[in-house]
This record gives structure tokens, C-alpha cells and sequence, in this order.
């Protein structure tokens, strides 16, 4: 019998109003893993009564005050990552190591956002001797915050720990694919780290029930989501109606580019693992290599051996780990097919692998193309699965046009010895987050968020804050 999980709401477990469950599934075996309450309406209901309940006495405690507690949840997760590992890997499949090391950033938000609790201060206007003006941060009270499945704990830490740090309180609706990690993480705060009960509720469910009432409620003041771009678009139109203010992190097709001079080794292992961490299922993805054609055919030699040298499957080392949804797993399949049919040239992977213990669970192997166009789906659309398509370019002037040809905007990757370079294509490149020699690098501290439909507002970072404060001038005339 597989576990079952209740709603989180005013520290206590709760069944659904409806009483219905939906269940997860483990992508290492598609078979189930547990049972989550399917929320609907009354359950956003409850939750947002009870964070709307709890939030004066939140806000009214000293930052300070507010921080001790953010810094006991870090300690508690980190001294319970293995068994919040074990729960959310039951839901993703992750590698130990991968898993464990993206539960840690999430303790981090938690320390991050604690030591700065009250950075973010007004600012005296001076108007001449006769008036005194300042500004003070304050903060919206409910922030429903909204969860994709392909790093649950890690991007639950990186919304709930900088809203809480601001005065907010939070109801959460984490990804029907993978709700537990979060369910537990809530009580843990909760009961032992001294959060008090309704300051963080979790409500499971599906999207269009459970997400669409969340953004609804009247008594939510913002909302932080976190998912595709047609999710998005939607909470945007109600956000629009309710006149909220909303952070969209929304997907990527984001460009990686290999100048000549770049140190070839450390550029072909560093892109590798730009669209192969987490089995490309990063929003951030380097899906999109560019690389400057004398080097062109020696980097593409380069990428498809070691490719082939990587291990895939279930196992706790393994370097490709499974697709974590039944529906993503077949949405990669499906450009497979495309690629094919446009004609772009396959270099490595592009089927399913024939070993049969690799079927049992969603297992796509790293893919490269060559030989593709700026037209083709798999250059347009970001696919979320193991999969990069190499382009090569003539000159800084090029690399930069083709890296911009995309309606996403999120991160881009640069590889050079040429500082001076660097900076210039980083300052022409239109995305949120870029990496110079090596792709992913930052932490917690480095603010990040779309261009163009990537999103708008800033996740993580100082600048985060800004996000959960409203900004209120009071003038007095003396
Ligand atoms: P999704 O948009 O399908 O779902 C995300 C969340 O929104 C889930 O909790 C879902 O239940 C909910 N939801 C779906 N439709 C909704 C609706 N109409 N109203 C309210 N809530 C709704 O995304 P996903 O498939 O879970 O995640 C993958 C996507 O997330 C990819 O596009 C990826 O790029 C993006 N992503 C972005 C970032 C970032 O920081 N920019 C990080 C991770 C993932």
C-alpha cells in the first residue's frame, strides 16, 4: 500500500475536502509511489483563512525574530536530508548525490534569506527642512506560491524562504508529480523549528483545480510561480483581472557559446553538463550550443564520445537519471520524432535504449544533433529531456544574433579566454543569467529571472526580496 498524504494547514494534517486522491509515480520503475489529496476550492479556502489568521503576529515579530526561525529550518533540513532525500526521490528519481546536494540549496535559501531579513531598509527623501519622508517594505500578507516537478525542495526554499523572511505567510501548491517532499518539509518547520502553524500550508493538486483557486482567492496579494510558460499565461490573465502582482520563472531555450579560444577540455565536459544535469529538466538548460566554426567538428567529435561514455539508469551514481513525468518522458520521445523529420543530423542517443531494465522506468539517453536550423522544433521549443543541438558561427556579431533568436530568455552560457569578450557579449545576450566558463555557476545570492518569455520579477538574491515587499512612502510635515 502506498503512502498517503494530506494537505498541510494550520499545522496539521488534513484530508481533502473532496476526499479524493491522485497518485504519484517513481520514474526509476513507473510504478507508484504515493498517494496525494486532490485539492480543490474549500481546501485553498481553509489554507488561505488560516495564513490570513496567522500573518499580524508574523509580520509583528522582529526580523530578527523571524530569522532565528528560517535559520532552525536549514539546520532541521539539513540534519533530516535523508529522509526528506528519500521522500523526494520516491517522487523524481534523482541520484542521491544530485538530490542531496539540491536539498542543501535549499537549506541555504533558508540561511540566505534569514541574514538578510532587514537588508532591504526604506530610504529618508530629504525635502527641505519643513518635512520628513521616508519608505519602509512591507509585505502582502498571503503569497500563494505555485511549484513545477523537476526540483521540488530546492525551488519551494528558494520562494517560502525569502517570502517568510519579508513578514509574508505562504500557501504553497507544489507539482501533483511531487508533493510529499514539501508536505514534510512544512511540518517539519512547523513542529520543530518553532514556525508557527499557518505561516506555511501546503495544498496539493492538480493546476487547473487546485493552483487556478489559489491565484483566485481574494485574499492572496501576490503570487510567485514557478513552471511553463502556458501555465504561466493563464495565471497571468487572472493575476491581470485581480490586479496582483505575479513573479513568472518560466522556461528556457537558452544558448551556450564556445569561442575558439576557450579551453576546449573544460568547454566540452562544462556543456555536457549544461543540458544533461538533471536530464536537461532545468529551465536553465544550455539546450542551444553554438560554437565557432574552427573548432566546430573537433568539439562535436569531442561531445559525442564522452557522451557515449556516460551511465544512465536508476542507480544512485548514475550520470542521467530518469525523466520524472510519464507525460515528459513521451514529450521528449516526440522530438525525436521531429528532429527526424526535419532533418537534422543525429549524432548520439535519439531512441530509447534497448537494454530492458532501462524500459522499466523513463529513461532517455543524452542526444546530440548537428546539422540543424534556426526553424526546426528542436531549436524553437525548450524540450525539458537530455537533448542539445550544436550550431556553428562565424565571429562574436553571429553568436550573439543566433543566441537571440529564441522568445525565451532565461540564461545563456559563454566560453572564452578573452575577458574583454566576454563582457561584451554578455552585456548583448537577452536573458536574466549569464555564465562565463562555467555554466550554472552562482548560488543562492545570484538573482535570476527571465527576458522576453522566459518571465518577469527575480527569484533568489537580495533582489528576491523586492518581489515580497511593497514599497510604502509616508511624508510628515513638521
Ligand atoms: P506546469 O506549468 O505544467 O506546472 C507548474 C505548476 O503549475 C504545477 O504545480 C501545476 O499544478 C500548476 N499549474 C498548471 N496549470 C495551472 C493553472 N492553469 N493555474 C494554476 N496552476 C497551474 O510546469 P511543469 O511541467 O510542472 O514544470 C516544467 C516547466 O517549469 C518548464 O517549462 C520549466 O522550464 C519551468 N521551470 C522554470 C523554472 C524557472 O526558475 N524559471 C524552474 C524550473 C522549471
Amino acid at each position: 500500500m502506498t503512502r498517503q498524504w494530506n494537505h498541510y494547514i494550520n499545522g496539521a494534517s488534513v484530508p481533502p475536502a473532496s476526499g479524493e486522491y491522485l497518485e504519484e509515480f517513481d520514474p526509476r520503475t513507473a510504478q507508484p509511489s504515493f498517494r496525494i489529496a486532490r485539492g480543490d476550492g474549500r481546501d485553498i479556502d481553509a489554507a488561505v483563512t488560516a495564513a490570513q489568521a496567522a500573518w499580524a503576529a508574523w509580520r509583528d515579530r522582529k526580523p530578527v525574530e523571524r530569522a532565528r526561525v528560517l535559520i532552525e529550518i536549514a539546520r532541521k533540513v539539513r540534519e533530516q536530508i535523508q529522509a526528506l532525500s528519500a521522500i523526494e526521490r520516491a517522487e523524481t528519481g534523482k541520484p542521491a548525490r544530485q538530490d542531496l546536494a539540491e536539498i542543501e540549496v535549499c537549506a541555504q535559501y533558508f540561511e540566505f534569506y534569514a541574514t538578510v531579513a532587514n537588508a532591504l531598509h526604506g530610504d529618508v527623501l530629504d525635502l527641505g527642512s519643513g518635512y520628513h519622508s521616508y519608505t519602509r517594505r512591507e509585505p502582502y500578507g498571503v503569497v500563494g506560491v505555485i511549484l513545477p516537478w523537476n526540483a521540488p525542495l530546492n525551488q519551494a526554499g528558494r520562494s517560502i524562504a525569502p517570502a517568510l523572511a519579508a513578514g509574508n505567510v505562504v500557501v504553497a501548491k507544489p507539482s501533483e508529480q511531487t508533493s510529499a517532499g514539501l508536505l514534510e518539509l512544512a511540518r517539519i518547520a512547523t513542529e520543530q523549528c518553532g514556525l508557527p502553524p499557518g505561516v506555511l500550508n501546503v495544498v496539493t493538486g492538480i493546476g487547473a483545480e487546485a493552483g487556478t483557486k489559489l491565484v483566485e482567492h481574494p485574499r492572496v496579494r501576490k503570487v510567485a510561480f514557478t513552471g511553463s510558460v502556458r501555465a504561466g499565461r493563464a495565471i497571468g490573465h487572472i493575476a491581470a483581472e485581480r490586479i496582483i502582482p505575479l513573479t513568472l520563472e518560466l522556461g528556457g531555450k537558452s544558448p551556450n557559446i564556445v569561442f575558439a579560444d576557450a579551453d576546449l577540455d573544460k568547454a566540452v565536459a562544462g556543456s555536457i553538463g549544461a543540458f544533461t544535469l538533471n536530464a536537461g529538466q532545468v529551465c536553465l538548460a544550455g539546450s542551444r550550443c553554438l560554437v565557432e566554426r574552427p573548432i566546430h567538428d573537433r568539439f562535436v567529435e569531442a561531445m559525442t564520445a564522452a557522451l557515449g561514455k556516460l551511465t544512465l539508469g536508476p542507480a544512485d551514481d548514475a550520470q542521467i537519471s530518469a525523466i520524472i513525468t510519464r507525460q515528459q518522458y513521451e514529450k521528449v520521445q516526440g522530438y525525436f520524432d521531429s528532429a527526424r523529420e526535419e532533418g537534422a543530423r543525429l549524432r548520439i542517443g535519439g531512441t530509447l535504449p534497448q537494454d530492458p531494465a532501462l524500459r522499466e522506468g523513463w529513461f532517455v539517453p543524452p542526444t546530440l544533433y548537428t546539422d540543424v536550423t534556426g526553424d526546426m522544433r528542436i531549436m524553437r521549443e525548450e524540450i525539458f529531456g537530455p537533448v542539445v543541438a550544436v550550431v556553428p558561427f562565424e565571429g562574436e556579431q553571429q553568436a550573439v544574433e543566433i543566441a537571440n533568436q529564441t522568445d525565451y530568455g532565461l540564461s545563456a552560457g559563454i566560453w572564452t579566454r578573452d575577458l574583454g569578450r566576454a563582457h561584451r557579449v554578455a552585456a548583448r545576450l537577452e536573458a536574466g543569467q549569464i555564465y562565463v566558463n562555467e555554466y550554472y555557476a552562482g548560488g543562492v545570492e545570484t538573482p535570476l529571472g527571465g527576458y522576453k518569455q522566459s518571465g518577469y520579477g527575480r527569484e533568489k538574491g537580495l533582489e528576491a526580496l523586492k518581489y515580497y515587499t511593497q514599497l510604502k512612502c509616508i511624508t510628515i510635515k513638521l
